[in-house]
């Protein structure tokens, strides 16, 4: 095992405040503002109580607002034994500047709750997670129009279905109810490409990258995605749809996949389902699967060399103490902080190009954002234009297959070319249809601050850039 920093790095917090402070040195802010802007609004602490297994179990939750200058806030819940107020904050921070950066319209918030959701079966955990929604909902720490929460680590559809229905039982004139929580079930109030969203955000991120050789040859790149060797640490919700997605569809080789009990290791590629069914029959081990090198240090495998490194687990992995030994010429992080501020300083000395969190992981809450927009309208995406689409395409189709007719042209059109010509966007379609054209517009926005302002060397710096220029002008519009 490799140890950890023997450097005091900062905080988590500290660290996203050194990585605003680096992108406000670029900008034209009043030192008022700056401090406005960074600090985080406040931070509720809850403990309460769960009569659990015969006995008055204590839990401590918690729920961060960094930024109100758009409302409402958003931002997911975590469960986990290492939730901490410091990470609850740096996480709020990092919602901020994500939001502004793909333009959805909210301020920045995060909570999280020290549990291990190991632990507890299905019903205790749905009473724990009742009981600390209760708490935040009593407080529009939860509510459509001021605090919306989404999944994060630890949580998923389930126990956003919870949620929802507790504050429904609590609001029940409410009609927008459902508005106040992101990253439901589809039969419970969700939209179809929530759950794959962030993975698939990775995905069309990656490709907008690859779009523009002059980006890819400062990674010391060339080409496309297809062939490229990629390394995952983490294969949970994010880590596994980037990995499924690029490696099916992109034509790239996932030829390392890290997790809580060591790495799985093949040159040839790894076969991703095959990998998350193994892991989803041994309660979570790499051990024994057939298809790839187990080793035990899983930490090792950051510093494996390859094309592409995607942390897609936890916050702090890359620290001032193994940043040196990374090979990968180009960091994609899926998972928030990953890089700390210390580790970033030496990849940035070597030349890795880093596509930063904020960006690269914003896919989660931009269709959180579509789910928000179709609670509030109430109505499915593309219900009423679909058939009408359809009915005008097989207009033309129709009008083609007579014109070639009549005149003896003796055209056909591909049956294939036919089928998706003639098929209207479902819900499906159009989620990825808005996503795909938030992640492209969102990297161009970025790139050319990297590529055109002078002094800003990396794309954190550009992302930080834009997003808090775009804060800034709400806080001035406000007359702050
Ligand atoms: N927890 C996710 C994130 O870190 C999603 C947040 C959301 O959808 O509101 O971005």
């Amino acid at each position: 095992m490799h140890m950890k920093p023997m450097t005091v790095e900062p905080s988590f917090r500290e660290s996203v405040d050194l990585m605003f402070a680096r992108a406000a040195r670029h900008l034209n802010l009043t030192p008022g503002l700056e401090e406005k802007i960074r600090v985080c609004n406040s931070t509720y602490t809850v403990r309460f109580g769960v009569r659990l297994r015969g006995e008055i179990k204590t839990f401590t939750g918690y729920r961060s607002v960094h930024s109100e200058h758009m409302e409402p806030v958003k931002g997911g819940i975590r469960f986990a034994t290492s939730v901490n107020q410091d990470e609850v904050e740096a996480l709020a921070a990092l919602m901020t500047y994500k939001c502004a950066l793909v333009e959805a319209p909210f301020g920045g918030s995060k909570g999280g709750l020290c549990i291990d959701p190991r632990e507890w079966d299905e019903h205790e955990l749905e009473q724990i997670t009742r009981r600390f929604a209760y708490e935040l909902i009593k407080r529009d720490l939860i509510h459509p129009a001021q605090n919306v929460p989404a999944p994060d680590m630890g949580t998923g559809e389930r126990e956003m279905a919870w949620i929802a229905d507790q504050y429904a039982r609590m609001n029940t004139t409410d009609i927008n109810a459902k508005a106040c929580v992101t990253g439901k079930p589809p039969h419970a109030g969700g939209i179809r490409g929530r759950v794959e969203a962030t993975g698939r955000g990775v995905q069309f991120g990656l490709r907008e990258f690859f779009r523009h050789p002059g980006d890819v040859a400062r990674a010391n790149l060339s080409g496309t995605l297809d062939g490229k060797r990629i390394v995952v640490q983490g294969l949970g919700n994010v880590g596994y749809h980037a990995a499924k997605f690029l490696s099916e569809e992109d034509g790239a080789r996932i030829i390392a996949v890290a997790e809580r009990d060591g790495v799985v290791v093949n040159d040839k590629g790894l076969d991703i389902e095959a990998l998350k069914q193994h892991l989803a029959a041994n309660r979570g081990s790499l051990r024994g699967f057939a298809g790839g090198t187990y080793h035990e240090d899983g930490a090792a495998a950051l510093e494996l060399a390859c094309d592409i490194l995607i942390p897609a687990a936890m916050e702090g992995v890359i620290h001032t103490a193994n940043a040196a030994r990374i090979r990968a010429p180009l960091i994609l992080e899926a998972a928030n902080g990953p890089i700390t501020f210390g580790a970033d300083e030496i990849l940035r000395r070597k030349g890795v190009v880093i596509i930063p969190d904020l960006f690269a992981n914003a896919g989660g809450v931009t269709v959180s954002y579509f789910e928000w927009v179709k609670n509030l309208s109430h109505i499915r995406f593309g219900r009423m234009q679909r058939r009408a689409e359809e009915a005008r395409s097989r207009l033309l189709v129709e009008e083609l297959e007579r014109l070639s007719a009549d005149k003896n042209l003796g055209w056909t059109l591909a049956a294939d070319f036919k089928q998706n010509f003639l098929e209207g966007s479902d819900e499906l379609a159009l989620v990825r249809s808005g996503l795909d054209d938030t992640m492209r517009t969102a990297y161009q926005s970025m790139r050319e601050v990297w590529n055109h302002r002078p002094g800003v060397e990396d794309l954190r710096v550009a992302a930080y850039i834009v997003a808090v220029e775009r804060v800034a002008a709400t806080y001035r519009s406000k007359g702050l």
